[in-house]
């Protein structure tokens, strides 16, 4: 019998976990990228994101020493050196990509992919046309920041998150637009540079939708470190001058800095893609799926922003997962899980770092649940560290013990979370991780202390 035929357009987290699942399944597999495996997850978003919040942590990091009986030490920053640190980590990962795809046996091309008809593709690239005939494609040309109509990013006042890795200068008074998770990711990123920052909040609390405990948390410390927080307020202009930028604000309140920083969400890149050659439908540029990550059209699937489910790199790469596993027919045989955007694990990249998963205590509104909190000012670990800022917070059934979710304030966050993530998919209780023995000293045995 013939390999099944995948054509997958994008090589982000969601096309390149798709192609080495599936040519691990025995499929062929094409993977047409445009610009650079990995994808804008790679390029512009997770990896360089984090690679500055690295870098500036390492700065706070130091700063700590002082009262741990360590002479004070200032790093400066070096512009040019924190470029070429982010572009080896970029090729480091795209390198090992490619060779692992490649040793797979997929066929990588470089070129735009657009939809022909319902299993016809085709691709442009710098040696002319070619044209892919395919079982199962997979859509997967993620997202991009969204630029609002009132302003025109230029690249050296006004930037867009792409921008910014690292701008040619520390600005000296950065004024971030948007106070979602990448708006409070760069806040803490430029603040660590020594930039003085304004954030403009358009809701009461940053990182509206989050438990309020926790964002007030976050909102604390961005005082503490003289964030100027410019709440209840929606930009809605911007005037560009040689020496700044003034950004004018609904409420008539304008905030003045040396450049600005948009933040505000993402949209689709579904525009060049032929949906309607094949048939598929789309909503506001985004393509629907149903719990097996299929478009209208059912050979065609769907994985990572495109979708419109969860905006995270790890859900992208799970969604291209499952569509390999689904498309070779492995639910045939053996048991199928669909995904549950809910139990997503996610983080955001703040000092204090912030974690959730689940329910949230905000979000059990009806609902009979149990929380128990602990804060890591009494966990040994973390007054070693000389960060006991924060708490852990365990929501679960109160007539099963069955953890629903959880939130994690504080260092190491994103890591300890994963414990969480674990017990809420495979539905364990709060006596498993009670009865867990975590080595000691660690910041996991504060999970077991809320579990108690
Ligand atoms: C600043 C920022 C930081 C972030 N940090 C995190 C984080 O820490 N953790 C996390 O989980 N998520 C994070 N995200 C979200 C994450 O980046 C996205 O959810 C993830 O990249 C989505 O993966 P994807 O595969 O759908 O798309 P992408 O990573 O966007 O990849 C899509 C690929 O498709 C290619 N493409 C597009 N059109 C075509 C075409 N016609 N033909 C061929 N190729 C095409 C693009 O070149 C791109 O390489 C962050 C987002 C932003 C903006």
């Amino acid at each position: 019998m013939r390999a099944l035929r995948f054509c997958i357009v994008g090589g982000g987290p969601a096309g390149n976990s798709c192609a080495s699942v599936a040519a691990r399944l025995g499929a062929e597999v094409t993977l047409i990228e445009k610009d650079i495996l990995g994808g804008a997850a790679n390029l512009w978003d997770c990896i360089p994101s984090k690679a500055m919040i690295a870098a500036g942590g390492v700065m706070s990091f130091v700063s700590r020493a002082t009262g741990m009986g360590l002479d004070p030490v200032t790093p400066t920053m070096d512009l040019a050196g924190l470029r070429e640190y982010i572009e080896s980590t970029q090729r480091q990962l795209n390198e090992s990509l490619s060779q692992m795809l490649e040793s797979q046996g997929v066929d990588i091309v470089e070129g735009s992919g657009t939809l022909v008809g319902p299993r016809e593709v085709v691709a442009e690239t710098v040696d002319g046309r070619r044209e892919f005939t395919a079982d199962v494609i997979v859509l997967s040309t993620g997202s991009r920041p969204r630029v609002p109509e009132w302003c025109v990013p230029d690249g050296r006042r006004v930037l867009t998150t792409r921008q910014a890795y690292p701008p040619p200068e520390v600005p000296q008074h950065l004024v971030i637009i948007g106070s979602g998770v990448t708006g409070v990711e760069f806040v803490h990123m430029f603040k660590s540079f020594g930039s003085d920052v304004t954030l403009v909040v358009s809701r009461q609390q940053v990182l509206p939708g989050k438990d309020p405990e926790v964002a007030a948390l976050l909102e604390e410390s961005f005082l503490t470190r003289k964030v100027n927080l410019y709440k209840g307020a929606r930009a809605k202009a911007i005037d560009v001058q040689d020496d700044g930028v003034a950004v004018h604000c609904n409420d008539g309140r304008v905030a003045l800095g040396s450049h600005a920083l948009l933040a505000v969400g993402a949209i689709p890149n579904s525009e060049q893609l032929g949906l309607e050659a094949a048939g598929v439908e789309s909503d506001g540029g985004y393509v629907p799926i149903d719990h097996n990550c299929k478009s209208s059209v059912p050979h065609i699937y769907v994985a990572g922003d495109l979708s419109g489910k969860a905006l995270l790199s790890s859900v992208a790469a799970m969604q291209g997962r499952k569509i390999a596993e689904h498309a070779m027919g492995l639910h045939r045989n053996r048991p199928h899980r669909h995904i549950d955007y809910s139990q997503a694990a996610s983080a955001v990249f703040t000092e204090p770092e912030i974690a959730e998963v689940g329910l949230t205590e905000a979000e059990a509104t009806g609902r009979k649940i149990r929380v128990t909190k602990m804060p890591f000012s009494v966990t040994p670990k973390a007054l070693i560290n000389n960060d006991p800022r924060g708490f852990l917070k365990l929501v679960s059934d109160p007539a099963t013990g069955v953890v629903l979710g959880g939130s994690i304030v504080g260092g190491q966050a994103a890591e300890l979370i994963s414990v969480v993530a674990l017990a809420v998919t495979a539905r364990l209780s709060v006596s498993d991780i009670s009865e867990t023995l975590f080595a000691h000293p660690t910041l996991s045995e504060a999970l077991g202390d809320a579990a108690e």
